[in-house]
């Protein structure tokens, strides 16, 4: 072993542990993952990664054509009953406007794309480990089976379900349930673009969200946002709807749903979109979740980052991209330490960089539905920086603007400065 290296311990193997491990493991430390799941794979899930996150796996080297990777080009409105053009949208100027690109994934196609930089480095993943506690002051992780490691710096990256962030915060932090859940699905896109109906919102199309949205007044509206993903073999499919009684015990995101319930809410689509859902299977039900800003990610030698730092709802598509915000911020900040002892210093640039950045993005996220006013001076408790007006849409270029030209290894070089 290096006789500077730090001994790093990573809670969690999503995407957010994976990238601290790339990141820290370039940063030139010792890491060792510990993951409680054995890895299977996901299903029914894509995700958009802003050029704020592509900009951090393309400095990774990262594969984007082996993870199937497409521009996110267009964002076509459509009324779900009358299939009425509501509004149309392209991004042709990204990669020059903002230095990268703005890409869909298969969430599995990002993870294992992220899993092979890791078998690129020294870090190992250990499966089937489960962390039960976490000594924020003398950096030791206990497992499941009674053993104990101890590490000069431990990152928690447990998801939304945190059950270690009480650690960091020394209180309880539970997630808030919006009223709204999603189901979600993958279909094969041959079999799209061969139907008469289902293929005319696909076929010649640059990959983007095509969304058809139904809201009757007084009533909490229904949505069906598809893309493509997996290089375009996969037409992913999300049915945003008020959540069931049935569903509000729901924990997790891979919940199988009842499939007479997605029918119910489909059934008054246009049947040219209840074609684009024919037949699909594996139909997986999630209540939407998030918390609000936190006071801190870190303490003593341990540090949130992820969803178990910054659970938002997925309203502007930034939730795993400000994960790897948080890797490469974790990357910039202990290249060249030495010394355990410097450990607790560096996460308090850490703190003072990501909390502004992070809780904007969270309230942006979580609070755009609400009164604009209100999210805005919201914002201002937490970022004293330029923020999108009170009138801009998601997706529009203040707010493109807002997360894609932030280029967090930059400002982590300045904060450590
Ligand atoms: C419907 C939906 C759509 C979204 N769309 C987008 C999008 O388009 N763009 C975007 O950027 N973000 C999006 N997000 C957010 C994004 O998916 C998350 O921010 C990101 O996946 C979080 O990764 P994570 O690693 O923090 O958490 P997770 O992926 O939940 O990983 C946590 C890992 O920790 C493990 N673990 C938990 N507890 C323990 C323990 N005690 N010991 C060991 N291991 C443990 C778990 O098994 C898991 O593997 C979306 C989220 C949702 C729900």
């Amino acid at each position: 072993m290096p006789p500077h290296q730090l001994q790093v311990g990573i809670v969690g193997a999503g995407i957010a542990g994976l990238a601290a491990a790339v990141a820290l493991s370039h940063a030139g430390h010792s890491v060792s993952v510990y993951e409680k799941s054995q890895f299977r794979n996901e299903t029914g899930a894509a995700i958009i990664i802003g050029p704020n996150g592509s900009r951090i796996l393309s400095k990774w080297g990262f594969d984007f054509a082996a993870a199937g990777a497409l521009d996110y080009s267009q964002m076509r409105r459509l009324r779900g009953d009358t299939l009425a053009l509501d509004s149309e949208e392209f991004f042709t100027d990204i990669t020059t406007k903002y230095g990268d690109r703005w890409l869909l994934f298969h969430r599995a196609d990002l993870h294992t794309g992220l899993k092979t930089l890791v078998s690129a480095t020294h870090a190992e993943i250990n499966l089937g480990v489960e962390v039960t506690d976490v000594d924020v002051g003398r950096g030791i992780i206990s497992f499941a089976n009674r053993e104990t490691v101890t590490k000069d710096l431990v990152v928690i990256a447990d998801g939304a379900h945190s059950e270690l962030i009480s650690k960091v915060l020394g209180r309880p932090c539970p997630v808030n349930k919006s009223p709204m859940s999603m189901y979600r699905f993958l279909q094969p896109m041959d079999r799209i673009l061969a139907h008469p109906e289902a293929g005319q919102f696909y076929r010649d199309q640059p990959p983007g969200f095509t969304t058809f949205y139904k809201t009757e007044v007084g009533r909490p509206g229904l949505l069906i946002n598809t893309y493509p993903c997996r290089g375009g073999e996969l037409l992913y499919v999300a049915l945003v709807h008020p959540t069931k009684p049935a569903e509000r015990g729901l924990v997790g995101w891979d919940s199988p749903a009842d499939v007479d319930n997605f029918l119910a809410d489909a059934k008054d689509f246009h049947p040219a979109v209840q074609a684009v859902c024919d037949g699909a299977t594996d139909i997986k039900v999630y209540t939407q979740m998030w918390r609000d800003p936190v006071e801190r990610f870190a303490k003593g030698r341990v540090v949130l980052i992820g969803d178990a730092a910054h659970l938002m709802l997925p309203t502007h598509g930034q939730g795993a991209s400000m994960a790897l915000e948080d890797a490469m911020a974790l990357q910039v900040l202990f290249t060249g330490v030495e010394s355990p002892a410097d450990v607790p210093s560096k996460l308090e640039v850490f703190d003072r960089l990501r909390i502004p950045r992070v809780s904007a993005v969270q309230v942006m996220s979580n609070k755009m539905m609400g009164p604009p006013d209100k999210m805005i001076s919201e914002i201002k408790r937490y970022y004293g920086g330029e923020i999108p007006g009170p009138k801009a849409k998601t997706f529009s270029n203040e707010y493109n603007d807002f997360f894609f030209l932030y280029d967090v290894e930059n400002e982590a070089k300045k904060a450590a400065a």
